[in-house]
């Protein structure tokens, strides 16, 4: 089987399935004081530093949570609902500017709360055809908007990889006074991270190898903040609730298997960019996104036009080939890409998309295996046209 969906869940590291087990035969709560209880602590607390220096930021700016998902949920709610009562400067939040191409958790969220607060705008930042966010419609937009702002991006695109201009938006975001969300899931690990660049920054395990279900939120000292998860004052009361031990310890110990592997990531660099080579070679009119933009170094997505993304998902997988279409389908329709469309894709081009991403355990043969099977898949798909021409 050649496993080519790491941007979907990277598979499980051995220093983090052995980080994982290990913390699983402690059982102990972290917020007891006898042994367990301390050793339990100790892990939390070890895998909280290098959380903070994978990203550049401090031990006590990481909040664990239960996943991205949450994190980017907690960051949006607890900054809006925040922003009037704590923090440097008490100001509520009245525009939120989240560029089109952010996951569905901040999408969905940011929308959601702008249906329950009064007064709390939402206006969509626009990306280049490359998938660029859109700096200079940012700055204007950053010109009309009154009152407190917050700007919610990627670091890196899930679906296609392109790298958005941080340091840029960044500064934006400060002459603005606005506060900034960096959805950190995709890039982390495959770029480096710089959290002094923003005032929140969200994480997941599972993307980096760790295991599912864990994640983090990464809050700076002194940004607005109302806590979404009350109980027990674990976190400094910030996200109550039992820490997940072994999910914690699967994250700390991916996240320094991930921390500036440079070597690494040139070896996934090649493996890209052979596959997209060799496919564009073999499959002439293969269309790459993104692709005069800065990507990280593992997604590849792409279009055969002609083929369905769905069904070549399905018909690779029979083939042992495993990776994702960039469409989506739900309720029995296959939605096209929301990333694509902001990108000017048009529906039969976005329909066809491809996204293989490789990661930690990929070889050169996985690759080849993901072009050999298309090219195979091609070739039925052509052989069948040219029949059902001639007998029509
Ligand atoms: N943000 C991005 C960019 C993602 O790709 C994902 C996962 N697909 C999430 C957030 C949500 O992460 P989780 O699966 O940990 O909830």
């Amino acid at each position: 089987m050649h496993f080519c969906d790491h941007n979907a869940t990277a598979p499980l590291r051995p220093e983090s399935r052995e980080a994982v087990l290990t913390a699983l035969a402690i059982g102990g709560n972290p917020a007891s004081v006898h042994a367990a209880g301390q050793a339990a602590r100790a892990i939390v607390e070890e895998a909280r530093d290098v959380v903070a220096r994978f990203v550049n930021a401090k031990p006590d700016d990481v909040i664990f949570t239960s996943g991205a998902t949450e994190s980017n949920s907690l960051a949006l709610a607890g900054a809006v609902e925040g922003a009037a009562i704590t923090g440097e400067k008490p100001e509520r939040i009245t525009r939120l500017f989240v560029s089109a191409i952010e996951h569905s958790s901040v999408l969905k969220t940011a929308w959601h709360l702008a249906e329950r607060a009064p007064g709390l705008r939402i206006d969509l930042i626009p990306v280049t055809a490359d998938g660029v966010v859109d700096t200079e419609a940012l700055r204007v937009m950053l010109r009309e908007g009154k009152g407190r702002t917050l700007i919610a991006v990627m670091a890196a695109n899930n679906e296609t990889g392109v790298i958005q201009p941080v340091a840029e938006i960044s500064r934006l975001a400060r002459e603005a006074g606005s506060l900034l969300l960096l959805d950190a899931v995709t890039a982390a690990g495959k770029m480096d991270l710089d959290f002094s660049l923003c005032d929140y920054m969200t994480l997941s395990a599972h993307k980096l190898g760790g295991p599912q279900g864990s994640g983090a939120l990464i809050l700076r000292d002194g940004a607005p903040f109302a806590p979404q998860i009350l109980g027990g004052g674990q976190q400094k009361g910030l996200r109550a609730g039992t820490e997940n031990l072994s999910g914690i310890a699967g994250f700390g110990a991916a996240a320094k298997a991930a921390t500036n592997d440079g070597e690494e990531r040139a070896r996934i660099t090649k493996i890209r960019d052979d596959f997209e080579k060799s496919v564009k070679t073999a499959i002439p009119g293969t269309v790459v996104f993104g692709e005069r933009a800065l990507r990280l170094s593992n997604t590849s997505n792409i279009a055969i036009p002609g083929l369905s993304g769905e069904n070549i998902v399905i018909a690779l997988d029979l083939d042992g080939v495993l990776v994702s279409s960039g469409s989506s389908c739900s309720s029995g329709k296959i939605a096209p890409s929301h990333v694509l469309s902001a990108m000017g894709v048009d529906e039969n081009l976005s329909g066809a998309s491809l996204r293989v991403s490789f990661g930690w355990n990929s070889t050169r043969e996985d690759a080849e295996a993901v072009v050999a099977a298309l090219l195979r898949l091609n070739s039925r798909v052509k052989i069948r046209s040219s029949k059902s021409e001639e007998a029509a």
